[in-house]
């Protein structure tokens, strides 16, 4: 499946833990990313005849996309179509918002361009804890918002939850997860805050000036998984939940390993066996896209057999879907079985028909069950040279 992935930059106000590449920007600015955005997509149309029209799911992300104004949302959704792009053919569309730019208007032009999918921003529903992490909105903006969105007849609609954030304790993130729950959404993201030192509110808790309980993060997962599961919202993906039916396929597709174009800076794209990703930053971006967008500008990563090997195996294992052993016997190699058998026994992972999958408190473990899988491997990949 090919998907497409669009990012726009900007955000009307940076939050305090925030490392995206994401800024504030005038209107002239905003107005020259939708000219070169556009301009960056036709040079790789005329690159690859016809490859827009084998794209199935596009996802507009950020940033936050809805900051762009109706009459300039209009615009990238008609850059999208110029690059041939049929959006009435796509699998899933999706669009990020955050509450205090989704009201009717922009709501209007994204479903009439054919947004089938909208992901909200409400990251929690307390006002302290959001103005604590320097989030614009409100509680009552956030409500209205995803109000606003479920009212939309046909429209597919996640809304963004945090925990682990400063001061929440666990009966509050359990109560944010219980009310959202309530509402007739079908996909949850589920996420703890990673604290940046670079960052503002890294740095307000080196000054001490804040705090962030680390204890409470296995915790707070542990639990609000068991509650967002016991109301109906499966996980799929370590941080992704749904109702049945209800999962992004766009991001399953990332897990996947399924190809996607990715435009706008610090997008990362994979296409034809190859990762690529645009300048971060905004400014190289645009000299970039001016200059005709050579691929010399783009960072470029040809995946080598045992790159995909460990891609295969630390995607899959995201997943509930898990690691189908086959996957590796295909390409030569496999785990060794006292590995697996040792994070079975530990409790993080359980086999059944040739498959592995991370369980209970394997979740929180991920990247060290990742790591050991993969240096275990035999033929060992090095020896392999593959
Ligand atoms: S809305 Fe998202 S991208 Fe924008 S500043 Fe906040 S965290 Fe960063």
């Amino acid at each position: 499946m090919l998907g497409l992935y669009i990012h726009v930059p900007f955000c009307a106000k940076i939050c305090d833990y925030c490392d995206f590449h994401a800024f504030s920007a005038p209107e002239w600015l905003q107005l020259e990313y939708l000219e070169l955005i556009s301009r960056e997509m036709s040079v790789f149309a005329e690159r690859h005849l016809g490859v827009f029209s084998r794209v199935e799911t596009l996802y507009i992300g950020g940033g936050t996309p809805s900051v762009l104004s109706p009459e300039r949302l209009a615009r990238l959704f008609g850059a999208i179509a110029d690059a041939g792009v049929d959006m009435a053919v796509l699998k899933e569309a999706t669009m990020e918002f955050n509450p205090e730019s989704c009201d009717a208007e922009r709501v209007a032009v994204a479903l009439g361009a054919g947004i089938t999918r909208a992901s909200l921003g409400l990251q929690t529903l307390s006002d302290d804890l959001l103005s604590r992490v320097g989030r614009r909105h409100d509680v009552a903006t956030g409500r209205r918002a995803l109000d606003l969105l479920l009212s939309q007849k046909g429209l597919r609609v996640n809304a963004d939850l945090m925990f682990n954030l400063p001061g929440q304790g666990i009966d509050d993130m359990l109560a944010d997860v219980e009310w959202l729950t309530g509402r007739p959404l079908g996909h949850v993201s589920f996420y703890g805050l990673k604290v940046d030192p670079t960052r503002r509110l890294g740095r307000r808790i080196a000054k001490g000036e804040e705090s962030v309980d680390e204890d409470l993060y296995a915790d707070m997962y542990l639990r609000g998984v068991e509650k967002l599961e016991s109301r109906g919202f499966m996980r799929y993906e370590t941080s992704n939940f749904a109702r049945a039916g209800e999962e992004s396929l766009h991001n399953l597709n990332y897990w996947q390993r399924g190809e996607y174009l990715a435009f706008g800076p610090s997008a990362h794209g994979y296409f034809g066996g190859v990762r690529f990703s645009a300048p971060e930053k905004y400014a190289p971006w645009r000299e970039y896209v001016k200059g005709g967008c050579p691929e010399t500008s783009l960072m470029l990563d040809r995946l080598s057999p045992e790159d995909e090997i460990a891609e295969i195996i630390q995607l899959s294992l995201r997943t509930r879907y898990g690691l189908p052993l086959d996957a590796l016997r295909e390409r030569g190699t496999s785990i060794a079985p006292e590995a697996i058998d040792r994070w079975i026994s530990k409790g993080y992972l359980e086999q059944s028909q040739g498959t592995i999958r991370l369980v209970g408190e394997g979740w929180l473990f991920m990247d060290t069950v990742v790591l050991d899988l993969y240096s275990n491997c035999t033929p060992s990949v090095n020896e392999k040279g593959c």
